[in-house]
């Protein structure tokens, strides 16, 4: 039966509109749920998370490679501890495994004494340097002419989806507003100040907006005649490996970093998958997610150099994200071409791991250019608990059955996902509305088959949950649909289900 979901509709005026639904924007959103204002985010795509917040390398890092002084220093350590408190609160899988850089030159050696020195002044704790025989004892996969690598054990891999869903969820409940296919047009000013957005859904009122539409950043900008800063989206390819290989390392391998890029890693996922990657070169194109033959070819070779025996046989999945390559440091800094519009641009790595901590410093900023801050006494900081299906004993699994036989139904074989679980996501506070949707949040298509089996049983799951014809469920992006041609008479029910 057709549940009705509350319609994303742009209300009239808003205290504070935030520009984007990537994980910049969505930690946004919820910090400013803290106070008693009302706030909108808008995203130009069906969900949140489909930016570059969904295909990056998952690593809250320790923060020992940004230079000392700049925002990414501060907030990456920042955001690295605030992650620690919250993740679980949030349901932000998380899993502190620590990270390894490994030298393999003399002069490697050196720059990761060089790396030590600044992680000390950054403020990252525990940060070791060690000899070749330790790090081999650690991870015995890592290369034979390995000569030290630097240990970071505040490092830890996370979900980036869930990071994003998470704190939009939590924003939601909160009172914060998500508008979805919702894009911006240009801005409504007055002497040089903000008077409203204009977007794709209608106008609507506020003094305030953030921007964070990532490597569209620079394009919202030129909205306001503000030039100040570009954007160059730089590409990263990856491989995803099976879980089969899941044991291949513990912890995550980085080589000896260059100045443009933290170079290709083999690191497991928080999932308990490994993927190697990513490389890094720059493109013309702020959608263009294809992957290459000379660059997986240049990933395999990359990460061979740190793991010799990478079994790249058991690759499931390739995919590629971009950076939003605005210079060298973040750009959190208002317009200097009209009052009330304030950047959160630039937001490359480390921008996963800093997500909580721009938040607060952009609502910072705010308040000093005159939002008043008044504390949401009814601000509950967490999501509700959701046991996962498959992590659960069977007496627990058996009871959940009997208070609901969805969750005995499992859609997704590979990840062992319920329908249960699914239906769950399309209904969270800023749910799933496309299969893409799903799999971010529930990891049903994440598996070997990716979605073979389990795709077409989501379609219908969703066409029937959303209450619309199973012609208009897309995969992804507004336009994916899966159906064509897309005739509204084929029904909401299926036989799929
Ligand atoms: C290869 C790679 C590896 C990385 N690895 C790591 C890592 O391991 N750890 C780490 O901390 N960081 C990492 N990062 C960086 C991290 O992924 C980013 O800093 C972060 O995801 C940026 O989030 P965002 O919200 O700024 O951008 P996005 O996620 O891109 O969100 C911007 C959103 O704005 C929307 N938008 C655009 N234009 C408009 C418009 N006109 N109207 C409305 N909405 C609009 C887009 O649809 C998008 O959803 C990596 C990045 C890459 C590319």
């Amino acid at each position: 039966m057709a549940q009705s979901i509350s319609p994303r509709t742009l209300p009239a005026e808003a205290d504070v509109v935030v520009i984007g639904g990537g994980v910049v924007g969505a930690a946004i959103l919820r910090e400013l749920t803290k106070y008693r204002l009302s706030a909108v985010l808008i995203e130009k795509a069906p969900d949140v998370a489909t930016g570059t917040s969904k295909a990056n390398s998952g690593i809250l890092h320790a923060g020992f490679d940004a230079e000392p002084g700049t925002w990414k220093a501060r907030l990456n350590v920042r955001g690295s501890r605030l992650y620690k408190d919250i993740a679980e609160g949030l349901g932000i899988a998380r899993r502190e495994i620590g990270s390894l850089v490994v030298a393999k030159t003399d002069e490697q050696l050196q720059e990761l004494e060089r790396l030590l020195a600044r992680g000390a002044i950054n403020g990252v704790p525990g940060l070791e340097l060690w000899s070749a025989d330790e790090t081999i004892a650690f991870e015995p996969g890592v290369a034979r002419d390995v000569k030290g690598a630097l240990w970071a054990p505040s490092a830890a891999v996370a979900c980036p989806f869930l990071a994003t869903t998470g704190f939009a969820d939590n924003a939601v409940r909160n009172g914060g507003k998500v508008v979805t296919e919702c894009a911006i047009n240009g801005f409504v000013t007055e002497n040089g100040t903000l008077k409203a957005v204009e977007t794709t859904k209608g106008r609507i009122a506020t003094r305030f907006a953030i921007n964070a539409a990532g490597v569209h950043s620079a394009q919202v900008a030129r909205l306001a005649q503000d030039d100040s800063f570009s954007i160059r989206p730089r590409k990263g390819e990856y491989v995803l490996l099976d879980k089969s290989v899941g044991h291949l390392v513990r912890t995550v391998l980085f080589p000896t970093p260059d100045k443009v890029s933290k170079g290709i890693l083999v690191s497991p996922t928080v999932h308990g998958n490994v993927f190697i990657g990513p490389n890094s070169f720059a493109v013309d194109d702020p959608e263009d997610h294809e992957t290459t033959r000379d660059g997986l070819a240049a990933i395999i070779a990359g990460a061979r150099q740190i793991v010799p025996d990478v079994p790249v046989q058991a690759a499931i999945t390739e995919f590629s994200g971009l950076r939003a390559d605005g210079g060298k440091d973040f750009i959190l800094a208002p317009s200097p071409a009209l009052g009330g519009l304030f950047h959160a641009a630039g937001i490359q790595s480390p921008g996963l791991t800093a997500a909580p901590a721009i938040a607060e410093a952009v609502v910072e900023m705010l308040a000093d250019a005159g939002l008043r801050l008044q504390a949401n006494a009814k601000f509950i900081p967490e999501n509700p608990r959701r046991a996962h299906f498959s992590e659960l004993e069977p007496h627990e699994q058996a009871a959940l059955i009997a208070a609901d036989p969805l969750n005995g139904r499992v859609i997704c074989r590979c990840e062992t996902v319920t329908e249960a679980e699914i239906v769950a996501a399309i209904h969270a506070p800023c749910g799933a509305r496309t299969v893409d949707g799903v799999k971010r949040r529930v990891r049903a298509g994440s598996g070997r088959c990716q979605g073979g089996f389990c795709g077409p049983r989501v379609t219908a799951i969703l066409a029937r949950e959303l209450g619309i014809p199973i012609t208009e469920v897309r995969k992804d992006s507004s336009e994916s649909y899966l159906f064509y041609p897309r005739a509204e008479t084929i029904g909401e029910e299926s036989a799929y289900v």
